[in-house]
């Protein structure tokens, strides 16, 4: 088919094929792309107004045994900058998250084997009671599966007692591209794809709500984002458990996979990935811009194609600073931003309700 014929039958409201999202995915007309994602956009969130979540994202831990060769943050648990938080430090540092005005923790660390299943729930349970104004959004699903291996527990059973002591959503990461072929090559020791979607699935039935991330501009193919983005759309069909899709760009410094990496991804990549996954992931609430991980501009460029949300502030960040990758903001200049792209600022929760929207003002008329 055409793929000027695609995009009319996206911008018609109909479903789009894996074969129609790879024609996509190597259009050059980025602008008419973009056009067509905009307008899938308003269909799913009507208003001129763009999300965005107060957050801090600290690690408990970066002990870890799952060695990601794209990963610069772990370290071995007898290397000298390793650490392990014990809980009272972490309710310590999320009392004063909460005392700042933050209202969402986004939690993950290494797989460390040497922490008991008893850590996590005695750290989901004395967030829920001791700092009831944060709302936990705690671990990947590589940290699930090792509290699985640790306790001897099935996914199922370690998600029915995360949720029993007050976890009910997820964050994405671990997904890195879902397709097996880069999975062997990037992050052998996860398993196969099904391992991150069977959690995901499990997590869904159990009625907890999660994100869908990609980490893309590594080893993968257009092919291996389509299988990427096929499998988290067919998951979706199935349990609509996912609240968003969020994208990013790998962040090669201080990472083995570094030296295999020829060249660097693009904002315009990004922007491609963002419109084609905003038409391809019709079931999908929200598409999430990044002002942190492509830069302030392109963040704001993104919401122009397709992204109807921008993240979170973001306090705290470590995974991409261990790649000396840097970006801070405030919640300021995050509603700044968004106003500055053209469209009204509404802080939102973890699940997407709004909590306070901020007017942009509005244009001087001239006469
Ligand atoms: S990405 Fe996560 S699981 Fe992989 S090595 Fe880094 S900390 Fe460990």
């Amino acid at each position: 088919m055409d793929t000027k014929d695609i995009l009319r039958k996206a911008f018609d409201g109909e479903r789009i094929n894996e074969q129609e999202c790879l024609q996509l995915l190597s259009y050059n007309d980025l602008l008419e792309l973009g056009e067509v994602a905009n307008e899938v956009r308003f269909r799913h969130n009507p208003y001129e107004v763009v999300t965005f979540v107060v957050d801090s994202n600290p690690n408990y831990t970066n002990v870890c045994n799952v060695d990601c060769t794209f990963c610069a943050f772990y370290r071995k648990k007898d290397d000298p900058d390793a650490y392990t938080y014990s809980i009272d430090e972490l309710i310590k540092k999320f009392k004063e998250s909460a005392n700042r005005g933050i209202t969402t923790i986004l939690l993950q660390g290494g797989v460390n084997p040497d922490l008991p299943f008893e850590y996590y729930l005695e750290l989901v349970e004395k967030t829920r009671k001791e700092v009831p104004e944060i709302h936990p959004h705690f671990f990947t699903t590589s940290e699930i599966i090792g509290m699985s291996e640790v306790s001897g527990l099935s996914i199922r059973e370690v998600l029915i007692k995360l949720k029993e002591v007050g976890l009910n959503t997820i964050p994405g990461g671990g997904a890195e591209i879902l397709s097996d072929r880069v999975r062997k090559k990037i992050s052998k020791k996860k398993g196969p794809s099904s391992s991150w979607l069977d959690v995901m699935r499990e997590a869904h039935l159990l009625g907890y709500k999660t994100t869908a991330t990609m980490m893309f501009g590594h080893i993968e193919t257009n092919e291996d984002i389509i299988i990427h983005l096929s499998s988290i759309r067919k998951l979706q069909d199935e349990t609509k458990g996912f609240t968003a899709f969020i994208p990013w760009s790998f962040k090669p410094e201080n990472t083995p996979l570094e030296k295999h990496i020829k060249t660097y991804s693009s904002p315009y990549r990004y922007l491609q990935i963002i419109a084609v996954s905003r038409i391809f992931l019709d079931n999908f609430p929200h598409i999430q811009a990044s002002w942190f991980s492509e830069g302030k501009k392109i963040g704001q460029v993104a919401l122009h194609f397709g992204a109807d949300d921008f993240g979170g502030t973001l306090e705290e960040e470590n995974v991409h600073a261990a790649a000396n990758f840097i970006n801070r903001s405030t919640k300021d200049e995050v509603i700044e931003l968004i106003h500055g792209a053209g469209f009204d600022a509404a802080q939102r929760d973890t699940l997407y309700n709004i909590l306070k929207v901020y007017h942009k003002k509005p244009v001087a008329q001239s006469t």
